[in-house]
């Protein structure tokens, strides 16, 4: 339920709602806007009727439910875009955001100059797995702490933020002591111990799209770590397993403007893992653009040939550089800068 104040409504008004809804066993999320405050009340759907009574308390105009599964996540109580900081930068405002880099960290002069590159061609966002999902158990899982550490040497060199995964609830502190940011894999995204966990958390967080996931099972997820009381939450589209096979998955990029509609919460757009084709992603990245997309994550190798993982996928240094110049022109059109 959505809570509606008058606009005069004073704050003794507003802290007597909130005690209200409080006592009715609902956990309050009060919203103060320029005109007026209006308060979500989030909890067992089964006691709305109660809420409503609540339209009779002085300094409340309405009470409205919130017809959306994902309530904290949905446009329908906060119409304002959320805005995700990460240090100066502003996910989610005017700015358009690149998140460039590996798909692993391998050592350091791989991490070392890939950072450099990607800073020099107007990246501010450095990516990297040091905790790697792979298919195989055979495949290369990632340099754990020690990846965590190049990406801080790669951060106090150049000064870009970091995002990196996080697999397990009991890696969340861990990587939080590195991570700028901390991302949830597609194969993850349902995985609700480390979603909750990452709710308590002082850190945003990147939530990608799973394999076969709806966006309304997306958003229930992002829901999980809104609930818990982290508001910092980027949803990225990373592309859906459907029938094609030229792919390694199909770039869902409706997804971008149906979530503006749906959800405040800022967007960003992976063509790598979504096409999983190197030529694929240039254009992908400019579709994107005209999307709406808040930003966009991509692999970039130094030497793709001998990547650990994702070679096949990821840009060389030149063609990265290339990328973000043949984008600016599309950022700028759609009103933001690079
Ligand atoms: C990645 O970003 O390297 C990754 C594993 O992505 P996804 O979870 O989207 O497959
Ligand atoms: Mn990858």
């Amino acid at each position: 339920m959505v809570i509606v104040m008058e606009k005069g409504a004073t704050q003794a008004q507003i802290d007597h709602v909130c005690d209200r809804i409080r006592e009715m066993g609902y956990d309050v999320h009060p919203i103060v806007g320029v005109e007026r405050t209006v308060i979500g009340a989030i909890g067992d759907e089964r006691g709305k009727a109660k809420l409503q009574a609540l339209r009779s308390t002085p300094g409340v105009e309405n009470v409205i439910p919130i017809l959306k599964p994902f309530k904290l996540a949905s446009r329908e109580l906060v119409q304002r875009r959320t805005t995700v900081r990460v240090g100066e930068l502003e996910i989610g405002n005017q700015q358009f955001v690149v998140m460039a880099g590996p798909c692993s960290v391998e050592n350091r002069p791989q991490i070392m100059t890939t950072a450099r590159a990607v800073k020099r061609a107007g990246a501010v966002i450095l990516r990297g797995g040091a905790f790697k999902p792979r298919t195989s158990p055979y495949s290369f899982q990632g340099l754990e702490e020690e990846g965590l550490k190049l990406l801080q040497e790669a951060k106090e060199e150049t000064g870009l933020a970091i995002v990196t995964e996080v697999m397990a609830p009991h890696d969340v502190e861990l990587v939080a002591r590195y991570a700028d940011i901390l991302q949830v894999g597609a194969r993850n995204m349902q995985n609700f111990s480390l979603l909750k966990q990452l709710g308590q958390v002082p850190k945003p967080v990147l939530l990608k799209r799973g394999l076969a996931n709806t966006l309304e099972e997306l958003l229930l997820s992002a829901e999980y770590i809104l609930s818990q009381g982290n508001p910092q939450v980027i949803l990225c589209e990373r592309g859906i397993r459907t029938i094609e096979r030229y792919t390694r998955n199909t770039l869902d990029l409706s997804a971008v403007p149906l979530l503006r509609e749906l959800t405040h919460l800022p967007v960003v757009v992976d063509p790598s893992h979504g096409t999983g084709v190197r030529s694929l992603i240039l254009p992908m990245a400019k579709a994107a653009v005209a999307a709406g997309a808040d930003g966009l994550l991509i692999e970039v190798h130094p030497n793709p040939e001998e990547a650990f993982s994702d070679g096949d996928q990821s840009l060389l240094l030149e063609q990265f550089e290339q990328l973000m110049r043949v984008i600016r022109p599309y950022v700028e059109l759609e009103g933001r800068q690079l």
